[in-house]
Formats: C-alpha cells, sequence, structure tokens
C-alpha cells in the first residue's frame, strides 16, 4: 500500500501510516459485517426451508428480521447513530434472550450466538458482547430445562433431533464457545488496533509540534537572513555617506588657492561626517558588547542639571548650523532634581539621551522636541522622556523598533531617513544594564514620546565639577614630547596637535627607535605611547622606560577603550590615557595636568 505512496516527509509518513491503518481497521470491520450477513442469510435461507416444511415458526420471523437487520446495519454502517444502535442493540437483545431461544436447531444456535455477539461487540463493545451471549446461554438452558421437565409446552412442530439434550447442550457450548473466540479475539485485535493508533498519534503530535517549531526556526532565520540583508545594505549606505563627505572635501582642502571660508567650512564638514562615521562604528561595537554581556559600565557622580543644560546647548547649536531644521528644542527640569548629584555612568547615560533626541530631531521634519527630567514616585528613580512632534510610528511598528536592525520603515526603497537600527537596541541595552527601561508612546502622525528610566543613588553633592578648562595659551617651550606612533598619519596628526604648544617632539616608529632615541641620551618629559606597536608591545616598552628612568610620563594612547586594557596601561606604569580618536582639548588637558603636578 505504500509502495504506491508519493514520497512524504517524515510526519505526513507517520499520517500515511495511520491513515493505512484506518483503512485496514475498516476494511476488517466490513468483512465481519459482510460475513454476519452472509451468516444472516443462510439463516434465513434455512428458515425459509423450514418454513416450507414445517410452515411458521417464531425462528423464521426472527430470522427474517435478523436478516434485515444485518443487512441495514451493514448498509447503514457508515452513519448509524445513537438510536440506531440502541435499537438494534434492543432487538438483538430481546431476541437473542427470548425469541431465539424458542427454537433449538442445531445450526441456527451457533449461528445466532456468533451473530449476535459479533453484533453487539462490534457495535458496542466486548463488555455487552459478553452480557448478550451470557444472557443467551442463560435463557436458552432454563428453557431447555423447563421444556425437558414438561413445565414448559411449545405449540409448534419441532426437529425432533433439535430438542435431544447432548445436542441442546452441544449447541449452548459450541455456540458460546465460538462466540467468546470471536468476542475476545476482536476485543484483543481493537485493543492492539487503538493502542497502536495512540502510540501513533502521540508521535504524530510530537512531530507535528517539533515540525511546527522547525517552521518557526527556519521563518526566524529567513527573517534574520533578510535583516541580515537590510542592515548591510543600510551600514553601506551609512558608511560611505560621510565617507564620501569625508574623501572628497578631504581632496578639495588640498586645492592651493581656497579662499579661507570655503578651507573652514570644508574643515568643519570633514570633521562632523568623521563623528558621524566613528558613532556609527561605536554603534557597532556596542550592540555587540552588548549582545555578549561585555558592556561594562563606569560609575561616577553626575549632576543632572549640568549635564542636560550642556545636552541641550550642544544640540540647540547644532539645530542653529542646520539652516533647513525648523525644529524647536526644549528642555523641562522639575525643581526636585536640579542640585541632585546622582551616582551613575555618565557617558552612557548621555548615549541614550543622545540617541533620543537624534531620532526626534531627525523624525520631526518641523515641530518641537522636548527633554524632560522629573524625579519619580519612588524617590530613587528618575524620570526622563524626550517628545516629539514628528512622523510617529505605526502601531504595528512600536514592539519591533527596539529590536536591533530594526527600523519602522524597513522597504529600502522607501528610506529617507537613514539610520543603522541599532540606536534604540542599545539605549534599551545600557538602561538593562543600569536597571532601568525604556518605551514609547506614539500616534503615527502625530508624534512619540519615548519615555526611560533610571534608577540612581544619590551621593552627597562634592564641590561642582569643573567646567572643561577654557583654551589656554599652553607654552612648552622647554618640555619635550616623544610621539611613539607607527601609523604615520596618526603621528603626524599627533604632532599637529600639539604645535600650537611649541613642545619639542621627537618621533618613533618602533619600540627599536625608542630604544636608540633614548640610548642617544635623548630623554623626553613625556612619551605619547602607542599601546600596538609593530615590534614590540607598548605596556613592555613602557615598563622598560619605566625602569630606566622613572621620572618620565607615558601616556597611553590606544585605540582599546575598555576598563581592562586602560587598567592594562596603568599597571604597567603609564600615568594616563587618552583613547583614539584623539581629541585636542583632552590630550592637551592631560598633558597639562601631568607636567602640572610635577610627575618628572
Ligand atoms: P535608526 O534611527 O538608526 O534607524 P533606532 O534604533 O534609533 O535606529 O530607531 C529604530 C527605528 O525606530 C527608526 O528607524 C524609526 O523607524 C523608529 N523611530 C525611532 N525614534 C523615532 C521617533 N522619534 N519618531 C518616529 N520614529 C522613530
Amino acid at each position: 500500500m505504500l509502495k504506491n505512496r508519493k514520497i512524504h516527509k517524515p510526519n505526513q509518513l507517520f499520517l500515511a501510516v495511520a491513515d493505512d491503518l484506518y483503512t485496514i481497521r475498516n476494511q476488517i470491520i466490513d468483512t465481519i459485517y459482510l460475513f454476519s450477513c452472509i451468516f444472516g442469510t443462510f439463516a434465513f435461507y434455512s428458515s425459509i426451508i423450514r418454513f416450507t416444511k414445517l410452515g411458521i415458526q417464531p425462528s423464521f420471523l426472527y430470522n427474517c428480521l435478523l436478516f434485515i437487520l444485518v443487512w441495514s446495519v451493514f448498509l447503514l454502517r457508515k452513519k448509524i447513530s445513537m438510536i440506531w444502535k440502541a435499537s438494534i442493540f434492543f432487538i438483538l437483545f430481546f431476541m437473542s434472550g427470548v425469541l431465539l431461544n424458542i427454537t433449538f436447531t442445531v445450526i441456527s444456535g451457533p449461528i445466532h450466538f456468533i451473530l449476535v455477539s459479533t453484533l453487539t461487540t462490534l457495535i458496542f463493545g466486548w463488555k455487552l458482547g459478553l452480557v448478550t451471549i451470557g444472557f443467551t446461554i442463560i435463557t436458552r438452558s432454563l428453557i431447555a430445562v423447563l421444556y425437558a421437565r414438561g413445565i414448559l409446552s411449545l405449540q409448534i412442530n419441532f426437529n425432533e433431533y433439535a430438542l435431544a439434550t447432548p445436542a441442546l447442550l452441544s449447541t449452548i457450548v459450541g455456540g458460546a464457545f465460538s462466540a467468546l473466540v470471536i468476542v475476545f479475539a476482536i476485543d484483543k485485535f481493537y485493543a492492539w488496533l487503538i493502542t497502536a493508533l495512540n502510540t501513533l498519534k502521540e508521535k504524530n503530535d510530537e512531530l507535528a509540534v517539533k515540525n511546527s517549531e522547525l517552521v518557526a526556526a527556519i521563518q526566524k532565520a529567513e527573517e534574520n537572513d533578510r535583516l541580515k540583508s537590510v542592515f548591510l545594505a543600510n551600514m553601506s549606505h551609512e558608511i560611505r555617506t560621510p565617507m564620501n563627505a569625508i574623501i572628497g572635501f578631504s581632496n578639495f582642502l588640498a586645492r592651493p588657492n581656497l579662499s579661507q571660508d570655503r578651507r573652514e567650512r570644508y574643515s568643519e564638514l570633514v570633521q562632523e561626517r568623521s563623528y558621524d562615521l566613528l558613532r556609527i562604528i561605536e554603534d557597532i561595537l556596542d550592540i555587540s558588547k552588548i549582545e555578549n554581556r561585555q558592556l561594562k559600565l563606569e560609575f561616577s557622580e553626575i549632576h543632572l542639571d549640568t549635564l542636560l543644560v550642556e545636552i541641550f546647548e550642544y544640540y540647540n547649536l547644532k539645530l542653529k548650523k542646520t539652516d533647513v531644521s525648523k525644529v524647536v528644542l526644549k528642555l523641562e527640569i522639575s525643581e526636585n532634581i536640579k542640585e541632585l548629584a546622582i551616582s551613575s555612568d555618565k557617558q552612557r547615560l548621555m548615549q541614550v539621551i543622545n540617541n533620543l533626541l537624534d531620532n526626534a530631531i531627525k523624525f520631526t521634519p518641523k515641530g518641537e522636541v522636548v527633554l524632560k527630567a522629573k524625579l519619580g514616585k519612588t524617590d530613587s528613580v528618575i524620570e526622563f522622556s524626550v517628545s516629539d512632534s514628528g512622523i510617529g510610528i505605526p502601531e504595528d511598528k512600536i514592539d519591533i523598533i527596539f529590536d536591533r536592525f530594526r527600523q519602522a520603515d524597513e522597504s529600502l526603497a522607501a528610506r529617507q531617513y537613514g539610520g543603522s537600527g541599532l540606536g534604540l537596541s542599545i539605549s534599551k541595552g545600557i538602561l538593562e544594564l543600569l536597571g532601568g527601561k525604556i518605551w514609547v508612546e506614539s500616534e503615527y502622525g502625530k508624534g512619540s514620546t519615548f519615555n526611560f528610566t533610571l534608577p540612581f543613588q544619590k551621593i552627597e553633592v562634592s564641590e561642582k565639577l569643573s567646567k572643561k578648562g577654557d583654551l589656554r595659551n599652553r607654552n612648552w617651550i622647554d618640555k619635550r614630547v616623544l610621539v611613539v606612533e607607527d601609523d604615520l598619519a596618526n603621528s603626524e596628526y599627533l604632532v599637529e596637535l600639539l604645535y600650537d604648544t611649541k613642545i619639542q617632539v621627537s618621533k618613533a616608529m618602533t619600540a627599536n627607535e625608542v630604544r636608540k632615541l633614548l640610548k642617544n641620551k635623548q630623554k623626553p618629559d613625556i612619551v605619547l605611547m602607542d599601546i600596538r606597536l609593530p615590534d614590540e608591545s607598548g605596556i613592555v616598552l613602557t615598563k622598560e622606560i619605566k625602569k630606566q628612568y622613572p621620572k618620565v610620563i607615558v601616556v597611553a594612547q590606544t585605540a582599546y577603550a575598555s576598563k581592562e586594557d586602560q587598567q592594562e596601561c596603568i599597571d604597567a606604569g603609564c600615568s594616563d590615557f587618552i583613547t583614539k580618536p584623539i581629541d585636542q582639548e583632552n590630550l592637551l588637558n592631560v598633558i597639562e595636568s601631568l607636567l602640572n603636578s610635577g610627575q618628572q
């Protein structure tokens, strides 16, 4: 049967086997019914013969009824209802118990037994089958005994042979035995079939569950694949756009007769786009750190009002520079958090607020953006919100925008706002680490409000953080710096950053060059040490220098920004570190404070 089937998937194969078993079961039952009908017909036929010889007898009527009944059951079996079943049972039971026992023929006895018990068992199960047989045996025996004792007299013609006691007994015993065997066999077969089918059904259910899990996994993989392609296309766009400006304007800057105005504008654009590029790279690193649970927080003292005002001023300035911007920025800080100093990760908190403000401004072609902060109900939570009157988010996209790489508008062709789809998932990851949560309320076409909470520990207000040092006239003409950097462009960049301070500069690109310079007694006051050199680790070189000249200040300059990397630099003897890309003000501040602290 299976041979002719088409190729099935595994779960379909089980279904097919189950189908086949059902078919076999039905065929067996059909066959049994058919046999019952043949027996019934045979009994009917024998009654007719007897009728021609003996005239009407109860057995004739009974056989007629049985004949009609078995054939009706056979034909109607598939659609049989409970009422039908009940009526058939009643007739069978009644007849087998009363009418059947009025006649005693050698052949019809076992046949009736088989018929009645088989039909009853098939329709109602083995228990009622046995009851029927029991009842038949008892009534038959009773009638036989009553008749033998002359208590019961039958007014009809009987076959003498059939009334003989041994024949009667053999009829009863033979009929009962064969009926029992049949009932038992049918029942066993049923039990086996049902167990087999149940096991199959369980297996099939298990397979169906696994199958639906598999389908879900495949769909997820396909979705991830699609998201990856969208992400790569986005990334390519996001990286190439600032690169295009950086390369293009850098080329323009090389032109000899460029007006001062243009030179300044181009430099500004190169700088801005470089920071855009840096942010994308940092976003990618952040999301991978968040996913690998490697993002470490660095707690420090934060004066919230100062921080929020600084952010607000920065964005206001940025908006003013953009001629096309029609966005008004507002800041609302509740009284109870002014003067509040908390301990949290300042950089990460700023990153979250910046992400939300960037988005709010980006998705608001015209209108206002409001940054709010207030103390939460529990007093140990600050509630922030960034609301805008921009394009809003469709309801069905609200849940996905916090997933990495997901954007409300994912159709590449229709995207007009750019972005990598990472900002919100990074913000969510950061806030989870800080113990807070983020959510959005939005109405499509009307605007959005991103809320987030930040649990905090209040700290006693220390000296207010000194505001960024003003650009001073630094003159370090009597000092010498050794720039250790293997990348020529970066080395020249450092020299350029230090140019105005008039500090004397020596340069080395390898550890060996450093060793040669030190041998020639060119002892610097300060070393700007690249941690990754081609011939030696900057850490090892720092240890060597500090061993030889403990008073030389070493400042690590590194692209590795993790806390562990920074600690490694300090352990090796570095006095401080600056991370690449190097900010001029930061570099000069660090050098100045080290030179002033007399660490030489
Ligand atoms: P990106 O802005 O780089 O696409 P984000 O993770 O920051 O990535 O944001 C994911 C998406 O959420 C955005 O692409 C945008 O569809 C939607 N979104 C975020 N902020 C806003 C907002 N203020 N108004 C409307 N849509 C927003």
